[in-house]
C-alpha cells in the first residue's frame, strides 16, 4: 500500500510504559554495570526473548531491575524521546511506574528519579520538537494502601509534568472497586485517571473502571467487546480506548488467529486510538503498530484513530489545537493524488 506516509504523520502517544521502552543494548550494558547474570539473554539475539506471557512478565522485572539511580531513567528517557520523535511523536502521556521502583530498590529516591526523567525529556525532546507528560501508573498487586499512597506521591509530582494516574498489573485478580480511593486521592489533588482494563479481566472490570473509578481513558478495554452494554457504554460517555495490537495479541487479550476488536470497536462508536504499550520488550513500534492498523483495517480508520488520539489526550485545549493543525497540515501535504 502506498498511500499516506505514516512515519510523517504527527503522532499524540497515549499508552507507553517507559520501562518498556528501554532498548535491548540498553538492558544489557545496565545488567553488566550492576553485575546482573542475563544467561542467555546476553546473546543480543535472545535478548529479549520469551515464549509465555509468564515469562514475558520475568523479562519485564528483569529490565526493571536494572533500573537502579535516576541516571540510569535519564538514560532510557533520552532513548525514548530520540526514538519516539524519530517516529513522528510530537506529544506524549507515558507510564513510569515508581511502585515497582521501589518494590526492587526501595532506596531508590522517587523525586530525584523523577526529576532526572523530566530533565532528559526535555533536553532531549525539546529540540526534536516532542513534548512528554508522565502518568504515574500504579501498581495492583501492592494493594490498596500502597496505591493510596502512590496516589498522594503522584500529587506531589505534579510540578514534575505528572499528570495523572493508572492502574496496571494483576487485573484478573484485583479488580477496580479496591482502588476507589486512591483515584479520589488523586482527583482531589488536580491528577486525571486512566484505568489498564478489560486486558487480562472481561467487561465488569471496563465497567467498574468506569463508574467506580471515574477513568477518563482506558488501557486497552479490547474484552469490553464480550458485553454489548459495556461498548455502548464506552461509545455514549465517549471514553477512549488506548489499544495495543501487538500487545494484545502477545497477552492473549485480544484472540490471535481472529480479527482484532478494534474493528468492532469501532464500528460500534467507541473513540479508538493506537499505541504500543511495552514497544522495545515486545518487539514492535508505534510506527509498527500504525502500519499494521493502515493496512489492516484502512487508512481512513488510521487516520480517525491518530485524530482521536489528539482529542484524547490531556493537552491543554491550546496544545490540542496546535496539534490538530499539524496533523492536518501533514495531511494536505501528502503527495497530489493521495489526498481523497
Ligand atoms: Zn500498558
Amino acid at each position: 500500500m502506498q498511500g499516506l506516509d505514516l512515519a510523517a504523520l504527527p503522532k499524540v502517544q497515549l499508552h507507553c510504559h517507559l520501562e518498556g521502552t528501554v532498548r535491548a543494548e540498553t538492558f544489557r550494558a545496565l545488567a553488566a554495570k550492576y553485575g546482573l547474570e542475563l544467561g542467555e539473554r546476553a546473546d543480543p539475539a535472545r535478548t529479549y526473548a520469551f515464549d509465555t506471557f509468564g515469562e514475558f512478565l520475568l523479562l519485564f522485572a528483569k529490565v526493571t531491575q536494572t533500573l537502579r539511580a535516576p541516571e540510569d531513567f535519564a538514560r532510557v528517557a533520552r532513548d525514548y524521546a530520540a526514538d519516539a520523535a524519530a517516529q513522528g511523536v510530537a506529544y506524549a502521556e507515558i507510564f513510569v511506574s515508581p511502585s515497582v521502583w521501589t518494590f526492587f530498590h526501595c532506596e531508590l529516591d522517587v523525586r530525584a528519579t523523577v526529576e532526572a526523567i523530566r530533565r532528559a525529556l526535555d533536553e532531549t525532546g525539546a529540540p526534536l520538537g516532542i513534548e512528554v507528560a508522565l502518568i504515574a501508573d500504579v501498581t495492583r498487586n501492592f494493594g490498596p494502601e500502597r496505591a493510596e499512597a502512590s496516589a498522594r506521591e503522584a500529587v506531589g509530582l505534579r510540578d514534575l509534568g505528572v499528570i495523572g494516574i493508572g492502574l496496571g498489573g494483576d487485573e484478573a485478580n484485583y479488580p477496580p472497586e479496591q482502588y476507589e480511593r486512591a483515584y479520589a486521592i488523586a482527583r482531589d489533588g488536580g491528577l486525571h485517571g486512566v484505568v489498564h482494563a478489560g486486558e487480562a479481566a472481561g467487561p465488569e472490570s471496563v465497567r467498574a473502571a468506569i463508574e467506580v473509578l471515574g477513568a477518563e481513558r482506558i488501557g486497552h478495554g479490547v474484552r469490553a467487546i464480550e458485553d454489548p452494554g459495556v461498548v455502548a457504554m464506552l461509545a455514549e460517555r465517549r471514553i477512549p480506548l488506548e489499544i495495543c495490537p501487538t500487545s494484545n495479541r502477545l497477552t492473549g487479550a485480544a484472540p490471535a488467529n481472529a480479527a482484532h476488536p478494534l474493528g468492532a470497536l469501532d464500528a460500534a462508536g467507541c473513540v479508538v486510538t493506537i499505541d504500543a504499550d511495552d514497544p522495545a520488550l515486545f518487539g514492535t513500534t508505534l510506527l509498527d503498530e500504525y502500519r499494521f492498523v493502515a493496512e489492516t483495517f484502512g487508512e481512513d480508520a488510521l487516520v480517525r484513530f491518530a485524530r482521536n488520539a489528539i482529542d484524547a489526550s490531556f493537552a491543554p485545549p491550546a496544545a490540542k489545537a496546535r496539534l490538530r493543525a499539524m496533523f492536518e497540515r501533514s495531511r494536505n501535504s501528502e503527495p497530489a493524488g493521495r489526498i481523497s
